[in-house]
């Protein structure tokens, strides 16, 4: 599941959660948030991170997209998911990133531990 990135639009109305950035998973085809979920600010969605085209063909990358690729057909997740994580933050792509996650949880770590540990790094 992707994680979105909202942010208050009434900064006379916010939480201490809302104040900042912050992010949410949802399920893909969810409806976006309008509100925040903790003191119901009006927010909205932010996309913070673009995925630059050169990114997508640069032999690096589709060398490490290849070997996530072999690592998940081996069902060696905690591997798939360090490299999908470590090269998704140089790169900064989110659906790698995302992609890591379910790596991650499929190898057993608990996403609630994860989604801390990525807001913390964004920060
Ligand atoms: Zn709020």
């Amino acid at each position: 599941m992707p994680i979105y990135e909202y942010e208050s639009v009434d900064s006379e109305n916010t939480c201490e959660k809302c104040a900042s950035r912050f992010e949410v998973i949802q399920a893909l085809g969810e409806a976006p948030l309008t509100v925040c979920p903790e003191c119901g600010g009006r927010i909205r969605k932010v996309i913070s991170w673009c995925r630059a085209a050169v990114v997508e063909t640069s032999p690096e990358h589709a060398k490490v997209e290849q070997q996530i690729r072999e690592y998940e057909k081996q069902g060696m997740w905690s591997h798939a998911a360090e490299l999908a994580d470590t090269h998704s933050e140089k790169i900064k792509d989110r659906d790698l990133k995302m992609r890591a996650l379910d790596d991650y949880e499929k190898a057993g770590y608990k996403a609630e531990t994860l989604e801390k540990h990525i807001s913390k790094d964004d920060e």
